[in-house]
């Protein structure tokens, strides 16, 4: 099943949902716009995953708006969701697996990356059947060995593609690659642009004529001038999240997560709270519950460590976080059933941010963000400023 698509219609569902994420279609537009001046290349907004969990749809409309160019997504079922929607922007497949709907996606007009010669045969496979020419990028593994064709198998992939090219099945159009390089030194990414550029010649060698060569994402993008070739793909940072933390480009938080006070108690000094009385109250005073536990995206690991903001002010949240509720010491704070509580906020108002979250968590906030369950409400704050 599909996870829930952003809600842009009544409120009722903002209501009814135990808490709700905010997503800011000016803040994905506006750090997409940004993006995109600062590389000065077009730009493939990447909203897979449901676009990080926040919608693709939205994320994807929002992107557009701000500039981008085309969508990068995983899966060719994200795709063709993409295009039920009435998304008529170029889309790039890049995890087909075994079973994908190959000929649903040439039919919807997607590209589909490929890495190897098998997965050439299918997809040309899939072309005949529908008659049509399936567009293709070739994928190059440049150091990573994840994704993307070996080294060794690429001269293969590139005349496989070849042959299908001339029985009329495919049109290859692009090589790209991915970078397995997490740290901000540009340097880091010559190795594996060089190793492009010589796949790229193989491939030209071939008689491929691709018109095309990217591999940046978020972080490439920004640090490494070199990197940004004929397109930047950018994930992380349409959704504010800084591809260097030590440098930010100010880019705006796209997620905004609140819920409400369920309901508070008094408590006396040692009360414990929760599964396995691993916390005590210290002293005594006040608990407020939540009406979110780990399976909306609070893992169980955010305590102790994660503190959210009531009224402006932040409270640690308290003993074992559950599946439904978790449990916030406020002290001797005045804290009502039904005050609003911001779990992922503004930082720059000293609410708490996915980066903060992710250094508690031990992760990064891509994870923070994607965990976000389906219980959550996601309402799309409507309004691109110009
Ligand atoms: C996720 C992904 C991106 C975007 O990465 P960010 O670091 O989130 O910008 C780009 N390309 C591919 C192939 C990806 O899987």
């Amino acid at each position: 099943m599909p996870s829930p698509s952003p809600d842009t219609g009544p409120s009722h569902r903002r209501d009814r949902a135990p808490s709700v994420v905010t997503v800011s279609e000016a803040a994905i537009a506006s750090n997409t716009a940004l993006l995109r001046a600062l590389c000065g290349t077009p730009v493939m907004a990447v909203v897979k995953a449901d676009g990080f969990g926040l919608g693709a749809t939205a994320v994807a409309r929002a992107a557009l708006a701000g500039g981008a160019g085309e969508l990068g997504v995983a899966t060719c079922d994200e795709a063709l969701a993409l295009r039920a929607a009435g998304i008529d922007a170029p889309i790039l497949v890049w995890m087909l697996h075994p079973g994908a709907p190959l000929a649903d996606a040439i039919r919807a007009d997607v590209t589909l990356s490929c890495a190897s010669p098998r997965l050439l045969e299918l997809i040309a496979a899939a072309a005949a059947e529908t008659g049509l020419r399936a567009r293709v990028e070739l994928e190059v593994e440049t150091g990573m060995h994840r994704s993307g064709c070996p080294p060794q198998d690429w001269p293969d992939l590139c005349a496989v593609a070849r042959a299908a090219e001339q029985r009329g099945l495919v049109d290859v159009t692009g090589v790209w690659t991915h970078f397995g390089v997490t740290d901000d030194d540009a340097g880091a990414f010559a190795r594996p642009l060089a190793r492009l550029e010589h796949a790229l010649r193989t491939a030209r060698d071939t008689g491929l004529r691709p018109r095309r060569r990217h591999a940046a994402a978020s972080l490439a993008a920004v640090v490494s001038p070199d990197a940004r070739l004929d397109l930047v793909r950018i994930g992380a940072a349409l959704f504010g999240i800084e591809p260097v933390r030590s440098r930010p480009l100010g880019l705006e938080p796209a997620a905004r997560w609140e819920t409400a006070v369920a309901q508070v108690r008094d408590v006396g000094p040692g009360d414990p709270v929760g599964y396995g009385a691993q916390y005590r109250t210290a002293r005594s005073g006040r608990l407020a519950l939540l009406p979110v536990g780990y399976a909306d995206g609070i893992p169980r690991s955010a305590w102790p460590g994660v503190t959210v903001s009531v009224g402006g002010i932040r409270h640690p949240l308290v003993g074992a976080v559950s599946m439904d509720q978790c449990v916030v010491d406020v002290g001797d704070a005045v804290v009502e059933v039904g005050d609003r509580v911001v779990l992922l906020g503004e930082p720059a108002l000293g609410e708490p941010s996915l980066l903060e979250w992710s250094l508690i968590l031990g992760t990064i906030p891509q994870e923070v963000l994607t965990g976000l369950g389906p219980r959550v409400a996601r309402v799309v704050a409507q309004g691109v400023r110009s």
